[in-house]
């Protein structure tokens, strides 16, 4: 049956969207394809798909129906024309930049992005000689004038990790289109539940679908969705160079992807007022949660976020690393571990997840202290979260 999705709500997307093609003889749900090549009984079919005259899966470096199916999931969440997936998050931002920006050519964006983007950034685009520029991510005066001083894109992430930092992707947006750049956002935190940046003029949205898609920590994915021909070119390059997704995983994602709304309206609601409770506590510093009316973007946020504001934070302990060690050992309810978007809570700093990559003296660069932790809120019962940070601050 073909399903229109115009008038549907997040929820029911989640449960049906991308799978109407791909049910296999009466199955209710996407089977796993584990299939590397697809057979043909008449040479002249297989000629007739390979030169793109016919639908139909060929490899699947390139196509696959599990993973195809999985794409269209999340095409028609994020509201975009194309989709295409990879191996892990960090395949699908390097393949959308190295898909579309050559040697020679500029690209701004912000100090705050993900650790292994960040690297993307300082170590393997200035060795292709691009140019980057990484601005500070609260600085929208400054990200606008490096805009209009011209670039080919416009990469941005919002809220940021571990800082929690917002960008108007609209304002940017609108200033990268003035001089003709590609805009990408990393909706990664915020999830098309909280915020759809293609509806605010990002061109490209990409995501780790290991964190909130795929939402159990158990399977790596990635996927960048958009206009059909940038998308075209992205999956070019992907193609050819290999970071595919592997049908196992896609299915583990899709299977992740049916309960999407219900964990993040559930993370969103928990993580607000488990920020709002650390903002009252005497043991915390600061508390970085787009949420609070105390966060400096709020204003940003509470426009370009209208589902709820994630189900990340993080807060700044007061005193040293000494005292984030000792809150972190005595959490019941968290795992200890370099993840975040589960459906259990997961703690870290940014020191051993987000940041594990950049050394200690470009983390303070970067404006990232060593007291800070970062909390995933998971789906627990709100008030067990609670009394375990409490019992953990307690001197
Ligand atoms: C984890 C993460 C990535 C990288 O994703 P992988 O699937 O681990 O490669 C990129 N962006 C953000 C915001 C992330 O949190």
């Amino acid at each position: 049956m073909k399903r229109n999705f115009s008038e549907a709500g997040m929820g029911t997307k989640s449960l049906w969207a991308g799978e109407d093609d791909s049910l296999a003889k009466g199955a209710t749900q996407v089977p796993i394809v584990q299939s590397i090549a697809f057979t043909y009984d008449d040479v002249d079919d297989w000629l007739d798909v390979a030169l793109g005259k016919k639908e139909g899966y060929i490899y699947s470096r390139t196509t696959n129906p599990t993973f195809a199916a999985f794409e269209e999931k999340v095409r028609i969440l994020e509201g975009a024309e194309a989709a295409t997936s990879f191996a892990s998050g960090m395949g699908a931002i390097s393949n959308t930049i190295f898909g579309l920006v050559l040697p020679g050519e500029r690209i701004v964006t912000i100090k705050d992005t993900y650790g292994g983007t960040n690297q993307l950034f300082r170590e393997f685009l200035p060795k292709l000689k691009m140019d980057v520029a990484l601005c500070d991510t609260s600085n929208g005066d400054q990200i606008e004038r490096e805009i209009r001083a011209g670039c080919k894109m416009v990469y941005l992430e919002t809220p940021t990790n571990p800082t929690l930092k917002v960008v108007d992707i609209k304002r940017m947006a609108e200033a990268a289109h003035k001089v003709g750049a590609i805009v990408v956002t990393d909706n990664t935190f915020a999830t098309p539940v909280n915020q759809k940046p293609i509806e605010l003029g990002s061109d490209l949205v990409v995501h780790s679908a290991s964190k909130f898609l795929g939402g159990h920590g158990d399977v790596l994915g990635g996927i960048v969705c958009g206009p059909k021909d940038l998308v075209k070119k992205i999956f070019h390059y992907r193609e050819i160079t290999g970071a595919a997704l592997d049908p196992f995983a896609a299915y583990l994602l899709i299977r992740g992807m049916k309960t999407l709304q219900l964990r993040v309206e559930r993370q969103n609601a928990s993580a607000m007022r488990i920020a709002r409770h650390l903002e009252g506590k005497s043991e915390v510093a600061t508390v970085n949660y787009p949420g609070l009316e105390s966060h400096p973007q709020h204003e940003i946020a509470k426009r370009q976020m209208p589902g709820g504001y994630g189900g990340v934070m993080s807060f700044a302990l007061k005193g040293d690393f000494q005292n984030v060690k000792r809150f972190l050992n005595r959490l019941k309810f968290a795992h200890r571990a370099a993840n975040l978007g589960s459906v259990e809570t997961t703690v870290g700093s940014p020191a051993t997840t987000s940041h594990v990559e950049v050394s200690p003296k470009d983390r303070a660069a970067m404006g990232i202290p060593d007291a800070l932790v970062r909390y995933s809120t998971g789906i627990e019962d709100v008030d067990d979260l609670i009394a375990d940070i409490d019992q953990a601050l307690a001197p």
